[in-house]
Order: structure tokens, then sequence, then C-alpha cells
């Protein structure tokens, strides 16, 4: 008798019906690739919530299992960079969206997929950091690309005690950035500040409709709103500065003018971590075993079950969850 695992599946029905079960699979299940994987450590992203909940359409085969990033040790691979024993990462490349993920006992995916896990980084801490934290430091590099160094000014953080602004703000502070939080939740103050954020401002400063400029506040930032939030980073960004766009959890539209473009020689970097390239992916896992402070994983993760990712799904997509939620399979 082969092998079973749990595993969460999401099916819809005839009519578009979404629903969520616990079932169990064997590794006859999986979809194809060459490389079979332990499932060790997973996380609840927002975009988990969005596809577990249906709210959003991030699932596009039915059924599925959901999870965009796992760490975990390599079990079988017809990969030439993979053998037996490897510890890995996987983020992305369309895995809990149309490939079976992370959320279940193993997977099955293509090797190229798949980066090694830092050294002195546990499977459980590079999913406190997560696809988040990977995008977070994404974001990061993509800043300093652009020349934004911490002598350039501050630098804003949106959707701060989510799981992106929560990575950003540890790893900027970590690097001498003044790093001013923008969250919807004045009760996180103390954790924000222990993150390294220098200065907090209420979410609605940035979620109204905004003026074309406004005064120039910062060099740079990490946004993971979008929409108002994005248009009015934007605005208030220094001459020459960049604002790194990953998220949309205030919404999808960026009702903004070319005003900060034009005028004030701001550029608004895209962020994607999906897609991104082996060698972008390699570059930002070296650089959060550098430049995050392992200490603060403890305090920006809370760790669940197995049996809690369906309530963590409901939550972090109605703003509940502070920081990151690891999964310990
Ligand atoms: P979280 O839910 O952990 O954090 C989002 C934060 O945004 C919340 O904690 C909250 O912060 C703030 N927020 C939530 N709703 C609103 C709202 N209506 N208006 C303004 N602010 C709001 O999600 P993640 O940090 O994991 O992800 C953040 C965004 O980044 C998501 O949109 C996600 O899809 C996107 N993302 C993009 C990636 C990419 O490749 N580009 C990869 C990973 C994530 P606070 O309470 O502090 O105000």
């Amino acid at each position: 008798m082969p092998d079973t695992f749990k595993a969460i599946l999401v099916s819809r029905d005839a009519d578009k019906n979404q629903s969520v079960a616990v079932t169990d699979l064997t590794e006859a299940d999986l979809m194809e690739g060459d490389v079979t994987v332990a499932v060790e450590a997973t996380t609840v992203n927002y975009k988990d919530g969005l596809a577990i909940t249906g709210k959003a359409p991030v699932v596009r085969r039915w059924p599925l299992v959901p999870g965009i990033d796992f760490a975990g040790t390599v079990l079988s691979s017809d990969h030439p960079d993979w053998r037996k024993g490897d510890k890995v990462i996987l983020n992305g490349w369309g895995v809990g969206e149309t490939h079976y993920g992370a959320y279940a006992g193993r997977a099955r995916v293509k090797g190229d997929w798949l980066v090694p896990l830092p050294d002195g980084i546990s499977a459980h801490d590079a999913m406190a950091v997560g696809t988040a934290g990977y995008t977070a430091m994404l974001s990061v590099m993509a800043l300093e690309r652009h020349g934004i160094v911490p002598k350039r000014g501050p630098v804003v953080v949106t959707g701060a005690a989510g799981g992106v602004g929560s990575v950003a703000i540890a790893v900027l502070s970590g690097l001498g950035y003044h790093v001013i939080a923008s969250t919807g939740r004045s009760s996180e103050a103390d954790y924000l500040r222990d993150l390294g954020a220098a200065e907090i401002i209420a979410r609605e400063e940035l979620s109204g409709p905004g003026k074309p400029l406004a005064k120039e506040r910062w060099a740079g930032g990490v946004d993971a709103v979008g929409s108002h939030t994005l248009a009015n980073v934007l605005s208030m960004t220094a001459y020459g500065g960049a604002v790194a766009a990953c998220g949309l959890a205030g919404g999808m539209d960026l009702p903004s003018s070319v005003a900060p473009f034009i005028l004030r020689g701001v550029s608004l970097l895209g962020i994607d971590s999906v897609m991104a390239p082996k060698e972008l992916r390699l570059e930002a896992w070296r650089r959060i075993g550098t430049d995050l402070d392992v200490g603060k994983l403890a305090a920006l993760s809370t760790t669940i079950g197995f049996d809690g990712i369906v309530d963590a799904a409901r939550d972090i997509v109605e703003g509940r969850i502070r920081g990151r939620v690891v999964v310990d399979m």
C-alpha cells in the first residue's frame, strides 16, 4: 500500500462554487516534476488566503493543492542540481496557483524552481521569511539598484504590520535606513518599533484620494497596498526617489498622475516574486542570510500546524494577521 499524506484540496462544482477539504493523497496523485520534496514548513501568504477563500481568482486549475511556498528535504530527484537529502526552498512559479502546492506532506516540482536553503537558516526560519519576506528583499534590492541608500533620506513601508511590511522594516532598519511605517493598526506600534521602525504613521494619512504632488517626505518606499496609498506614496516621494510596488492589499488600481514621474523624476519599480529569474532569487536569499536579523523572525512570526491553515487563510484576507504565519507540517 503506497504512503499517504495529508493535503488541502480546493475544488469547485459545476456552478463554480468553491469548497476546501482535507484529504489523503499519495505520490501518484502529485503533478509532473523532476524533484519530490518532503514539505517540512510552509506559510500562509496573502495570496494563499485569496486562493483558499476564493476572494480572487488565484487558483487556475481545479482541483488544486494551494500553498505558494515551502521549505523541505529532497526525497528523490531526476534533476542534475538536486540529490536526495538536499534542503530546498520554493517560492512561486505558479505553485499553489496552477501546480499542486505546499499544503501537502509532499510536493513534486521542477528542479529549476528550487533554490538551496541558505546556510544557518532552518526550514522553519526560511518560511518565517517566506514569499512575503523574499518579496520584501526583492523590493529592497530594487531600491538599492536605483541608488536609494540610507543617506538619501527616509523610506516609507506601507502595510507595515503585514508579512511584506514586517520583513521590509527589519531588513531596511538593519541596513541603516530611517524607516517610516504606515499601519492601520496603532496597537502594533511597539511591535513595529521593535522591528526597527523609526516613525509610525496612520494608514489614513495615505489611504484617501490625494494630490498629484504633495510635500516631499521620503526618498523611497516599499508599498504592499496599492491604490490611493501607492498614489500618495509616489506624490510624497522626494526628487529622484523610487518606490517599489509589490502588493495590492488595499486595491489593484493606481489612481495617480504622471506628475511625480515627470516633475520630480520619481521611479516606480515593479516587483514580481513569482517568475523572478533564478539569479535574482539566489541573490535575494543570500541577502536574507546576511542582512536579516534572524533573531527578529521569532517576533514577526507565529507558528501553526497543518490544521490551522484554513483559519489563517481567512484571517489574512481580513487583515487580522500580524507579520508572518509559519506552518510546521
Ligand atoms: P498581509 O496580509 O500580511 O499584509 C498586508 C497588510 O496591508 C496588512 O497587514 C495591513 O497592514 C495592510 N492592509 C490590509 N488591508 C488594507 C487596506 N484595505 N488598505 C490599506 N492597507 C491594508 O499580506 P502580505 O504582507 O503577505 O502581502 C502584502 C501584499 O503583497 C499582498 O497584496 C500580496 O498579494 C502582495 N505580494 C506580492 C508579491 C509579489 O510577487 N509582488 C509576493 C508576496 C506578496 P497594517 O495593518 O499594518 O495597515
